[in-house]
């Protein structure tokens, strides 16, 4: 006789678990890892559905009283097979339960109408659409003005990207066809509407720098050699070409691909360059889909009507069924870890994805992670670089403006005096500006503005947070001081909370400037509907001289008429609580300098910081990648951060405050008692208040473990699993995050 471990789809916490199930004769050899099947449930025996989770020869309990499988569900086929097992993986590695992790792979499955796919097509001769482009153009109709433009150029678009890229309303679209000069056809009838043949051609050569990166790549495939790659290549170094370009050799041999980019990157240009040259082949998913929109984009992908599909995260959960090759843009983003439970790595997940399909992973950016760094140089990642810029575009001078010497020369402004004459010239030349304040750190990080040092935890080299009672506190240890008055190091009395908000620094730019136009990009101004995309679109419109936003506009955005960017403090991330300080820091540095000066002009950037020594700083002024990583894995290495060594935190929030910390330390006292058990040098700090102590209305507390090895920290989370089992149906929440 042979058994099943089943999962029962009820989304409860309390049916999280395995039930056993008998597979009978006729179903042996049908019933699979990931098969769904019909079972009897519960004590009136209804029939549920469920998913194998396991098989196997011996059963755990007694095979009297165990139930039969009754069936398996029609087209249950072997892509389930593989989410199962992803999910499987999910688990095991992040935490959480099965069916948090069933959920996060298998698609929702919902019911929507039939989708009919729209275009916009150009319906006029190339002549008048130039003579009534010009004409909206000096009408200041610039969402006319700005699809006709891409109109001429594409002829075709379909109307998703018109609407969600490119941000043209709905009476827009109307009002040009009303004017005969574009019409919107479905689909079926495309065909017929336009000369197909008339659609620009996709033809740029790859130079020999990138060749011989798709040539190694497809060399290591074909003679099975499926470790990642990791492209580190200079912003502008043409690495969306060398994905597209081994996209479409994967596609040759009858494969999909999924290309992960971050959704704040997803713009119109990024998405258009595949569409040029992938067509209808494509599909797009973003977080404004509805869960129907988006069942139909996966469903696509499974019945093998798209080859391509491009998104954030989740799309990495795409049911392709011969998936040949997962890119990962911008590999170092944040965003490519949840923050639900599961909290799993996309990165980490791309690759057990790609291991149980057959195929590769390639990860691109300009400032990878440590992380991944580190595995390219131990050989568990295959290393690529490109040094130059793909169409000759130079990088940007870069220079750094202490703002302590301002303070000397008693300039109070946060515009230093450099940074204000640039602008003014630029203005001046009727180029645009672009200022970056991060938002990370706020105004809880204390540092003194003559020597530009921060407050730091003397055991671990973090900066210390504000906390409104007075006190300064370590995020990881718990170490904890009151306010001072004056700086430790200086003696100066100008320390003081870090900060300025964007609206400030809009603000001081409309005083200083009253005559320059100014948009601010913000979490504020973007609340709405595409507000992010309209301010995009308005500062490429050349609307504002000077954009100001928070890290949302250093990605990937194309403005060939910038050319200044400004960094108006970049102490600011530098100052954060966490160990990855640093790193954000550089990362940020290097892609707002990557804005600069895309086009044929020169740019130019100005950091201001109250530490312009920072290695941090200093490597990031230079682009150079390759120092800014041995100082810092020299730093990582003293302080036995990861890589070096991994990190677990354990993440517990309730409600109920007393309850939250007794349970917390019944868990810590239980994580003790394992690390003696299993005699491993494994290192426990905590508990202690994460920089978010609580979030709507829930207290929170971490606890924090180190260890050499991946290994030992899922034996820790596996006892912390089973100690808080205990707690079930109680106020506790847990979450796993492990940075390796
Ligand atoms: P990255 O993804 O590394 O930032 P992109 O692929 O966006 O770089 O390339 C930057 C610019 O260079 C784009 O405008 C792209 O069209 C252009 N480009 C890339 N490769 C080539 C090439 N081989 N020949 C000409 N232009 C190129
Ligand atoms: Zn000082
Ligand atoms: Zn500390």
């Amino acid at each position: 006789m042979t058994f099943a471990d089943v999962v029962i789809d009820i989304s409860h916490e309390a049916v999280d678990r395995t039930f056993e199930y008998i597979i009978p004769e006729e179903l042996e050899g049908i019933v699979k890892k990931g098969s769904q099947v019909q079972v009897p449930f519960g004590r009136g025996s209804a029939l549920k559905k469920g998913f194998v989770i396991n098989v196997k020869e011996r059963a755990a309990f007694d095979t009297a009283r165990l139930k039969t499988i009754q069936g398996v569900e029609p087209g249950s086929t072997s892509i389930e097979s593989v989410m199962i097992s992803l999910a499987d993986f999910i688990r095991t590695s992040y935490g959480g339960t099965m069916n948090q992790a069933l959920k996060t792979v298998l698609p929702v499955k919902r019911r929507s109408e039939p989708v009919i796919e729209k275009f916009v097509c150009l319906d006029a001769d190339v002549a008048s659409a130039n003579a009534a482009l010009e004409t909206n153009e000096r009408k200041k109709n610039v969402a006319k003005a700005r699809l006709l433009k891409e109109l001429i150029s594409e002829k075709v678009l379909p109307m998703s990207m018109v609407r969600d890229r490119l941000n043209i309303a709905a009476s827009t679209i109307r009002s040009l066809e009303k004017d005969g000069l574009i019409k919107v056809v479905i689909k079926t009838n495309l065909r017929d509407a336009v000369n197909i043949d008339e659609k620009p051609r996709y033809d740029i050569r790859l130079n020999s720098e990138q060749s011989e990166v798709c040539r190694s790549i497809w060399e290591r495939y074909e003679s099975k050699d499926l470790r990642p790659s990791l492209i580190r290549g200079v912003t502008g170094s043409g690495k969306t070409e060398v994905y597209i370009e081994l996209i479409n050799r994967m596609i040759g041999l009858g494969k999909q691909a999924i290309i992960l980019i971050p959704e704040i990157a997803l713009t119109y240009q990024t998405v258009l360059r595949f569409y040029r040259k992938f067509g209808n082949r494509i599909s797009v998913i973003h977080s404004r889909l509805t869960p129907a929109q988006k069942h139909d984009q996966l469903e696509k992908a499974r019945l093998g009507e798209v080859d391509v599909i491009i998104g954030p995260r989740s799309a990495l959960f795409t049911p392709f069924k011969n998936l040949g090759i997962i890119i990962i843009d911008e590999e170092h983003e944040g965003t490519y870890r949840n923050e639900n439970v599961p909290r799993y790595h996309a990165r980490e997940v791309a690759i057990k994805r790609a291991e149980l399909s057959g195929g590769i992973v390639v990860m691109g950016s300009a400032t990878p992670s440590i992380e991944s760094y580190f595995k390219a140089q131990n050989g568990r990642y295959q290393l690529y670089k490109l040094e130059k810029r793909a169409n000759g575009a130079v990088l940007p001078d870069v220079e750094i403006v202490d703002l302590r010497e301002e303070l000397n020369n008693g300039r109070r402004s946060m515009v230093s005096e450099r940074l204000y004459c640039l602008i003014e010239d630029r203005l001046s030349r009727g180029e645009q500006v672009m200022l970056f304040i991060n938002r990370r750190g706020h105004s809880s990080f204390v540092s003194c503005r003559k020597c530009g040092k921060p407050l730091k935890c003397p055991h671990c080299d973090v900066s210390l947070k504000y906390h409104n009672n007075g006190k300064l506190m370590c995020h990881y240890c718990g170490y904890e001081m009151p306010m001072v008055k004056t700086c430790p190091e200086c003696g100066s009395k100008y320390i003081g909370r870090f900060g300025a908000g964007t609206q400030k620094v809009e603000e001081e730019i409309n005083n200083l400037f009253p005559q320059a136009k100014t948009l601010r990009m913000d979490l504020d101004t973007t609340k709405e509907k595409d507000g992010h995309a309209k301010i995009l679109s308005a500062f490429a419109n050349r609307e504002a001289d000077i954009l100001i936003g928070t890290q949302m506009i250093v990605k990937g955005h194309d403005f060939a008429n910038v050319t200044l960017v400004g960094i108006m403090a970049a102490d600011m991330s530098l100052y954060s609580e966490s160990y990855q300080a640093p790193e954000r820091t550089f990362q940020l540095i290097t892609q707002a300098a990557g804005r600069a000066g895309r086009g044929e002009k020169k740019g130019s950037v100005v950091i201001q910081t109250y530490s312009p020594d920072n290695y941090a700083i200093q490597c990031g002024a230079k682009q150079d990648y390759e120092s800014f990583y041995a100082f810092e894995m020299d730093y990582r290495t003293i302080l036995g951060y990861p890589p070096v060594k991994t990190m677990l935190g354990i993440l517990l929030t309730s409600a109920d405050k007393a309850f939250l910390e007794s349970v917390c330390r019944q868990l810590s006292s239980c994580i003790d008692e394992e690390i003696k058990r299993t005699g491993r040098d494994i290192w426990k700090m905590g508990p202690v208040d994460p920089s978010i102590s609580m979030i709507n209305d829930r207290y929170r507390k971490i606890i924090y473990v180190k260890s050499k090895t991946y290994d030992d920290l899922i034996l820790i989370k596996d006892a912390a699993e089973e100690f808080l089992q205990q707690h079930q149906g109680k106020d506790i929440q847990t979450a796993f995050d492990f940075q390796q």
